[in-house]
């Protein structure tokens, strides 16, 4: 049998005809950017979140830049984000001429919210968080800590679409909430797209005139703006795929469950969940020593894995200019050493599955 990481299409035929009838509409609407698709994707998404506004935009990435713009940030400025993430939070942090403070990561993955007060300075204005996985982070601690210190917070919403914790939605304790809808996520469109959910109004209003050129009037210009508006097509998928987004995150935790009861291998370090978490497993990732080995054994096996991340933000290339090396931050470095993504995706069989759970326990190291 041979399994990939992931089967776009499978997901697409789980419901084709709604997708399909959305597009025929979005095609014969006559309007194709920033209509009312998108604005009624913005509402059910803000409802869906339990957040007063939703913006829309045109990727993950944007969403975080054009938040750390509008909430001020910028140079001089310094922002916690966690060593263990993928580049695109740093870059939102770098690209704002921010310079960003990396914290090491807890058991479950996400920034260790103990290690944070100590990286803080009087240059400090944000913390950026990132739910990764799909797992909510420390948020009470968090929280805490950005009010004692004053702090704004960001998080880095993209691969937790309708994780929570404690009852309340990722992406809506800090300031802003950001949302990347590409094609992979657990709420994702066909092509790129992306959101910010914010229960600040000026903020709201701000990123809304920051993704259309500046303008809150056509034409009349009060910030140097970009181009980051959704399609109407985009929203059309959105709006179907979001109607779905509880059952498809069912079914990512059923197949962790599955995974999570069924695999019994000493050499793999299985993932935790957080008490009072609801993890949407936006990755099924484990651990274990020899990961090159394991990857190459499963893949003999036919079962496609990836690593998320194989080069933490602070040794790429491209932040080689803020100095750092192997070994400075070295549970981050640890994990990218250890960790795999095991196939999760809406419309894996149960065939596939106990495939999956079965060469894990029949691998010996
Ligand atoms: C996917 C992702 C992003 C970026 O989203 P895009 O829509 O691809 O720009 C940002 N942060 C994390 C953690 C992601 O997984």
């Amino acid at each position: 049998m041979k399994i990939d990481l992931n089967v776009l299409k499978r997901q697409f035929e789980l419901h084709q005809k709604e997708y399909e009838d959305a597009a025929i509409k979005a095609l014969r609407s006559g309007w194709y950017i920033l209509g009312r698709e998108d604005e009624a994707f913005e509402k059910e998404f803000a409802n869906y979140v339990n957040q007063k506004h939703c913006v829309s935009l045109n990727s993950g990435l944007d969403a975080l830049i054009l938040s750390v713009r509008a909430l001020g940030i910028g140079k001089g400025d310094k922002v916690i984000v966690p060593a263990n993430t993928y580049i695109a939070t740093v870059l939102a942090i770098t690209i704002n001429g921010a310079t960003p403070i990396f914290v090491e990561p807890d058991e479950f993955y996400n920034i260790n919210a103990d290690l944070i007060e100590n990286a803080i300075t009087k240059d400090t204005k944000a913390i950026m968080v990132v739910h990764l996985y799909g797992q909510v982070a420390n948020m009470k601690a968090i929280m805490q800590i950005a009010r004692k210190y004053n702090l704004r917070v960001i998080e880095d919403c993209a691969q937790s679409h309708g994780a929570k914790f404690e009852d309340q939605m990722s992406g809506t304790f800090g300031d802003a909430g950001c949302f990347s809808f590409y094609p992979t996520k657990n709420l994702g469109a066909f092509g790129d797209s992306g959101a910010v959910v914010t229960g600040n109004e000026e903020l709201a209003k701000k990123i809304r005139a920051l993704r259309n050129y500046g303008s809150e009037i056509k034409y009349h210009n009060k910030f140097e703006g970009v181009n980051s508006r959704m399609d109407e097509i985009q929203a059309a998928f959105l709006r179907v795929k979001l109607s779905h987004l509880d059952e498809l995150n069912a079914e990512r935790k059923h197949i962790a469950g599955r995974y999570l009861n069924g695999i019994k291998n000493p050499a793999i370090i299985l993932p935790k969940t957080m008490k009072g978490s609801d993890h949407v497993y936006h990755q099924f990732v484990i651990r274990t020593k020899k990961r090159d080995e394991f990857k190459n054994y499963l893949e003999k096996n036919d079962i496609k894995t990836i690593i998320h991340y194989p080069i933490p933000p602070h040794l790429a290339e491209c932040y080689k200019h803020l100095g750092y090396k192997k070994g400075d931050f070295p549970i981050t470095e640890n994990y990218s050493d250890e960790i795999l993504s095991m196939p999760i995706f809406n419309g894996m069989t149960d065939e596939e599955i106990n495939y999956v759970i079965e060469v894990c326990n029949n691998y010996q190291n």
